[in-house]
């Protein structure tokens, strides 16, 4: 995932002092120690000093939004506690740092760091045996969150994947471009799960759930008990089922492992042709360019994206990957793939040596189902990410939870199913934490990145203030005379302003 900007210092120097006067009561006031961006705030526990780079992608905090003694990063907006460094919500999973203040003669001066915050010592429900299906964003999410609120108890992994948790939105973008170190990809290293007692069975796939026994069936044979259960099986891709799209050089794009086998198969002579011209089409439309190949884009859309954005930033998009040297064929559906060219629904074809599918996904809901859950397109859930079963949990892109105003919502986006995760995780410990806010995501295109709040399945009115071409907007998407989503490029305090007032 592009960082799409960093956190070089800005500011005074604190070491050498700088006026207490200058400290603003609200927002926070920029500058760094030895080369470190810091930045410093009153809050209600006084004066406090934090490191200034987001722990997740290094965002500038202090061009960030201060909500209460919150800093929300404008980037990709992970939320500190301004008073602990604590990351209170995702995609931030590690606090910032957290500096000594000292007020001297009118003046503000940081010298050292200060060790941090000490987690609470587990003690919750030391005997009980909590079993996580799935290790991706919400899954992660919810083991870490379980072990933050002092859960004692034994947390098991279960994941058909053969990587622990990983970037998944990289894997369309950075890391199929070639320019994300493997290294970037792990949520965390192995150190991790070892010293929070995290047991991760990797390769390995859940092949039902016993609800009136509470225990879930392993394909590979035996049984694992639980006295909660969390459900985050997440998508997969949609492979269709027209002929020729079975062959080996026709690829789908959603674990590390896929993008490798990608990476394997395309080389720079290839033509590329991929299906589908939603996100994942685009992002590795552009990674694949990045890598030489020559790439054609087949979309039933005219305007790419424009279910999703509306036409003003489909255009741009559509622009924007023209001038990077995508080949669009719009309006067209593929209908086989044969003699090295896909067939087109009017007849005429597009030669290509290598396919990559990106028609969409559909949740994985089979576990769910066979359980007996409650289940309307997705798992139905409440606000703690509780199903029909007090004991089942079901998070991210299978939760089908109360969204705005009520309105039951199934997305599939990275933030929100992390925060499903960290949600559920209070829920299983019976804390009370309700999951209130609207989803959030973003998406890279070259050097462009448009953020979006909210939801918008349609819309009655699109409303834009400034310029979509001029990469300069901020575009709201209204119905029955409410937004209900807001697209922003390169109006990052604009996007932040929104989701507060997009909250429930
Ligand atoms: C290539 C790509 C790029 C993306 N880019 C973005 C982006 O830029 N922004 C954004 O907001 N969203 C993006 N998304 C979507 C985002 O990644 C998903 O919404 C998110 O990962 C969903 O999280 P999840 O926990 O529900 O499921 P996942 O992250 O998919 O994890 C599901 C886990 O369940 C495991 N599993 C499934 N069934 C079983 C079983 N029976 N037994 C054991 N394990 C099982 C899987 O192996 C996997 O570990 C992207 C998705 C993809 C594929």
């Amino acid at each position: 995932m592009s960082t799409d900007s960093d956190s070089a210092p800005v500011g005074p120097d604190f070491s050498q002092g700088v006026y207490a006067s200058t400290i603003p009561d609200d927002g926070v006031f920029a500058g760094h120690v030895n080369g470190e961006a810091i930045i410093v705030a009153r809050t209600s526990d006084g004066l406090v000093a934090l490191g200034g780079a987001c722990s997740h992608y290094s965002g500038p905090l202090h061009e960030g939004l201060r909500v209460g003694d919150t800093i929300n990063c404008p980037l990709h907006h992970a939320c500190f506690d301004l008073r602990t460094g604590r990351a209170l919500k995702a995609p931030a999973l590690a606090p910032v740092a957290r500096w000594k203040v000292e007020e001297e003669g009118g003046k503000v001066f940081i010298r050292g760091a200060l060790p941090d915050e000490a987690s609470p010592s587990p003690a919750l429900m030391a005997d009980k045996h909590f079993v996580i299906v799935g290790g991706g964003a919400s899954g992660f999410a919810a083991a870490q969150r379980l072990r933050q609120h002092g859960f004692a108890g034994g947390i098991t992994m279960i994941s058909s994947d053969v990587d622990a948790p990983y970037d998944r939105p990289n894997v369309s973008k950075d890391y199929l471009a070639g320019t994300a170190e493997p290294e970037w990809m792990p949520l965390k290293d192995d150190a991790f799960y070892a010293s929070l007692k995290i047991e991760l069975k990797l390769g390995v796939v859940v092949r039902s759930i016993d609800a009136a026994s509470r225990s879930v069936v392993l394909e590979s044979g035996g049984s694992l008990s639980y006295d909660k259960l969390l459900l985050a099986t997440g998508a997969e891709p949609i492979r269709p089922s027209a002929p020729g799209f079975d062959q080996p050089h026709v690829h789908t794009l959603r674990s590390m492992k896929d993008a490798e086998r990608v990476i394997a198969d395309v080389t720079s002579a290839d033509v590329v042709a991929v299906i589908g011209s939603s996100f994942i089409g685009l992002e590795a439309a552009a990674s694949l360019r990045h890598r030489g190949a020559r790439v054609h884009v087949i979309g039933p859309e005219l305007i790419p994206l424009r279910s999703k954005f509306g036409p003003s930033i489909g255009t741009m998009i559509k622009a924007l990957h023209e001038a990077n040297g995508v080949v669009f064929h719009l309006g067209r559906r593929a209908e086989g793939y044969a003699d090295g060219a896909v067939q087109l629904d009017d007849g005429t074809s597009v030669r290509a040596t290598r396919v990559v599918l990106g028609i969409g996904v559909k949740p994985r809901l089979q576990l769910a189902e066979a359980a007996g859950l409650h289940i309307d397109g997705g798992v139905v859930v409440d606000t703690s990410m509780c199903s029909s079963d007090p004991d089942i949990f079901a998070t991210g892109d299978i939760a089908r939870y109360p969204g705005a105003h009520g309105q039951p919502a199934r997305v599939e986006h990275w933030v929100l199913a992390e925060r499903h995760g960290q949600v559920a995780a209070a829920g299983m410990l019976d804390i009370d934490d309700p999951f209130e806010e609207p989803p959030f995501f973003w998406s890279v295109h070259y050097d462009t990145t448009i953020r979006y709040v909210g939801h918008a399945e349609d819309w009655d009115a699109i409303r834009e203030e400034g310029s979509v071409a001029d990469k300069d907007a901020e575009v709201r998407y209204e119905k029955d005379g409410r937004v209900i989503a807001v697209a922003t490029i390169n109006r990052d305090m604009d996007s932040l302003k929104a989701a507060e007032l997009l909250k429930p």
